[in-house]
């Protein structure tokens, strides 16, 4: 079954006024009457299927906005094919208005029952066959028209929301490294010392600072340089394993790693994860033959308290930093 197949013209606001009718009916001459009296109105498309067999097929090649029913075919009985046109999506919800010569209660009972809209017996009068075609396609029309504005408006939130989250991603990470971003940084810290505060959880980080990367920059170019500081980004990001530790470059050639509920002997162990990982990478740095890009790590861990703030919890693995540059570089210093 084809549930997608849009009927014809539901989008097209000119032909909201229009309407395609398929009449079938096994006898040529109802076809013949029922046409002209259609006729007065050239908005009106009119179909005609004399043979039930191929009533469902030319209803998904015609496209009607209004099906007029025979009861009484040959070879088939039309309220199953009212029941058939029910059952198959894209012909569900047309009107379907019984065109027979049947005038019983009990047989327009059944065909109300099974999911005809209206029942007109034969022959009705022009005007009032007119009337029902207009208003039955009209609300069809309507259908239509509301569902595809629905999916358009369905659609767009949808991009909505895509953008929105592209947006969210775009604002919260850095552009070279795509790590995230000192913002992203400064709200994470801001909440993991929340939550060591409430929780009186420890609150690890890293400070992590490229070893002479100026005389990498200016002996080899700021790309090279780039390129470096990418693959050092990497590195960074490859070496945790901790699910709440967030990676983010802090400046420059300046990266950081926030580590909730991490101690600070497992924080050291995480800098010296990251301290090989970079070194490993093999990068060749100018300064002397066979060296290459390593970094230095200050390691600091607190537990947040109402006397202290995120920025005590930085300035001490910054100090610890400068001493792994003071004591050498490519190294992870955790202890004053
Ligand atoms: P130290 O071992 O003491 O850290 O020495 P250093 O040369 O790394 O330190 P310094 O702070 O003097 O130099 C940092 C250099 O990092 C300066 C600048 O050339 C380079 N740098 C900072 N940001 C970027 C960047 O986005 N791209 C590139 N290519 N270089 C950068
Ligand atoms: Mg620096
Ligand atoms: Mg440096």
């Amino acid at each position: 079954m084809h549930a997608n197949v849009a009927p014809k013209k539901e989008d097209e606001d000119t032909e909201v006024e229009s309407a395609t009718v398929l009449l079938v009916d096994d006898q040529p001459v109802i076809g013949l009457i029922v046409r002209k009296m259609l006729s007065s109105d050239a908005n009106i498309a009119f179909h005609e299927c004399n043979d039930a067999t191929s009533a469902i097929d030319t209803a998904r090649h015609c496209h009607p906005t209004v099906i007029l029913q025979d009861l009484d075919m040959p070879g088939a009985n039309g309220l199953d094919l009212v029941m058939a046109y029910r059952s198959i999506p894209e012909l569900r919800n047309i009107p379907i208005i019984v065109l027979s010569s049947n005038d019983e209660p009990a047989m327009k009972k059944a065909a109300f029952a099974i999911g005809a809209n209206d029942y007109l017996v034969k022959l009705p009068e022009p005007i009032e066959l007119m009337a029902r075609v207009r208003y039955h396609s009209r609300s069809y029309v309507a259908l239509l028209q509301r569902d595809s504005a629905y999916r358009a408006l369905h659609e767009s939130q949808m991009m909505l929301r895509q953008s929105n989250l592209e947006l969210q991603r775009l604002t919260n990470s850095d552009g070279l490294t795509g790590l995230a971003n000192r913002r992203y940084f400064n709200t994470y810290m801001g909440e993991a010392w929340s939550t060591s505060e409430k929780d009186g959880s420890v609150l690890s980080m890293l400070m992590i600072d490229v070893d002479y990367f100026k005389l990498y920059n200016d002996t080899l170019g700021h790309l090279a340089g780039d390129d470096a500081l990418q693959r050092v980004a990497q590195a960074v990001q490859d070496a945790l394993v901790e699910p709440m530790s967030l990676a983010a470059r802090f400046g420059g050639e300046e990266f950081t790693v926030i580590l909730p509920l991490i101690d600070a002997e497992a924080a050291c162990g995480v800098g010296e994860r990251v301290r090989r990982g970079v070194e490993a990478l093999g990068i060749p740095h100018p300064s002397v033959a066979g060296a290459n890009v390593t970094v230095s790590i200050g390691v600091a861990s607190m537990t947040a308290t109402a006397s202290t703030r995120s920025t005590d919890l930085i300035a001490v693995a910054d100090a610890r930093l400068y001493c792994a540059k003071y004591d050498g570089r490519n190294r992870v210093v955790g202890a004053d």
